[in-house]
This record gives structure tokens, sequence and C-alpha cells, in this order.
């Protein structure tokens, strides 16, 4: 998988990727990462990416050549990229997008600054749109990597044991039990005895059970999805 991060702020990004699982993924050629700046396309000779809106209203709005000639100059280079545009208006990302854009080979995140970015930009180029969240951040450089990683864990070879993959939480609608490590004891506080007693059949039964009461708390909706999915 190619991405590519169109952005005003690269240094933002590029940290992310220098420990860990997905450092060790581009050391094994499964992730490939690249930069394109819609600051070194602009024709404005100060270089300027951004102006006042048009209509009024506050702050300054991303304008259009830079970041249309920056896509003009990707999709010339690939015409495969799928390309997303970071926004909070948008539907908000989750676990089932992050599989199917897996499959993708090269995605490309386009993280607006300022006020946003021209609609004109998001209405020709975007291939899909992705918010992380009811809430606005100053950029979309998190966003994108937040996507970035949720999808990355879905790539064969990412992660060191896929098994993982497949008892995560929004797999099925239940949100994933509590994990314990060792010791069984610490500080006096004590793993649930049923977990000690190797019968795993009651292990799982204990395990749903948890699974249960914890989305039934913090998650009453998709409870009602898992009810609905098992009858
Ligand atoms: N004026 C915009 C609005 O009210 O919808 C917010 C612009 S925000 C300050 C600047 C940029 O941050 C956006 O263009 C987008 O790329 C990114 N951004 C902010 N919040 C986001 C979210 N919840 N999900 C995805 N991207 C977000």
């Amino acid at each position: 998988m190619k991405y590519t991060f169109v952005t005003l702020f690269p240094n933002l990004i590029e940290g992310y990727f220098k420990d860990s699982i997905l450092k060790r993924a581009i050391e094994k050629g499964i992730l490939e990462i690249d930069y394109i700046n819609p600051r070194d396309y602009s024709t404005n000779k100060h270089h300027k990416v951004d102006d006042t809106a048009v209509g009024g209203g506050a702050g300054m709005v991303m304008n259009p050549q830079p970041l249309f000639d920056a896509l003009e100059s990707l999709k010339a280079q690939d015409e495969n990229v799928h390309i997303v545009f970071m926004t909070p208006v948008a539907k908000p990302f989750v676990q089932n997008d992050a599989k199917r854009v897996a499959k993708k080979s090269h995605i490309a995140f386009v993280s607006g600054r300022y006020e946003g970015i021209d609609e004109r930009v998001i209405e020709k180029y975007a291939d899909e749109v992705f918010s992380i969240g009811d809430y606005i951040l100053t950029g979309g450089e998190l966003a994108s990597l937040v996507v970035c990683d949720a999808v990355s864990r879905n790539i064969d070879g990412v992660l060191g044991n896929a098994d993982s993959l497949e008892i995560e939480s929004f797999e099925t609608p239940l949100l994933e039990a509590p994990s314990f490590s060792k010791p069984q004891i610490y500080e006096g506080l004590s793993v649930p005895s049923e977990y000690l007693k190797g019968n795993h059949s009651k292990i799982r039964s204990l395990k749903l059970a948890l699974s249960e009461a914890k989305t039934k708390f913090f998650r009453p909706e998709q409870l009602k999805k898992h009810q609905t999915q098992s009858h």
C-alpha cells in the first residue's frame, strides 16, 4: 500500500512512521509513504495557498489552484490513486471503512487547514470524504494519521499476530471484553478467578457476559445491533 499525504505540514506527519509497527511495515516494504505539499504547486509569487472566503465569513480558505495542480500531478503519476479528503463535513470513519479501503493500492489523504478547503477541490477530486468524529481539529493531519493507522492494521503482514484483528472491538457489534496481563494478583487486585481455572468454555461465556455489560454501558446502540444479529 502506498500512502500519499497532501499537506501543508508534512513534518507533523513524518514522526509517526519513525517507530513501532508502521515503521517495521515500511522496512518490510509493505507500506510506502510519500508527501505532497500544495505550497510547492502555488503559482502565487509568495507561494500563498489561502485567501479570504468569497461571500464573507471568518477566516481563510485554501485556494483551489495549488490543490488542483498538486492533485493533477498525483493522478498523472498513478491514475488508480484513491483520494480521500479529511473533513468534519462527512460521515464518521468506522472499522468497516478501514477494512474496505485497506484493499486499495494507493490512498492519498488531503488535509485541510484554516477554515477548510475550497469546495470545488473536493467536488472535483474526492473519491471519498471522512470525518474522524464530531469535533473540530486545527487541521486534517491528525485525522489522516488516524485513518491511515486504522487502515494499515488490516493490510496483510502489518501486524505481527493477525489473529488479534478477529477478536477486537467492532469486528462484531460488541466491544471487546477486558484484558488482563500478569501477575495474576497485583497490589491486591486479582484478575477474575474464572480466567485462572483453565475451563475455556466458561472463560468464553464470562468474556461474552463482560463484553455485553461493557457494550450496554458505553455503546447501547451496538448492543441492540448485536441482539438483532443473534436472533
Ligand atoms: N470550518 C470547518 C467546519 O466548520 O467544518 C472546519 C475546518 S478545520 C479548522 C480545518 C481542517 O481540519 C479541515 O479542513 C479538515 O481537513 C480538518 N478537520 C477538522 N476536524 C476534522 C474532523 N473531525 N475529521 C476530519 N478532519 C477534520
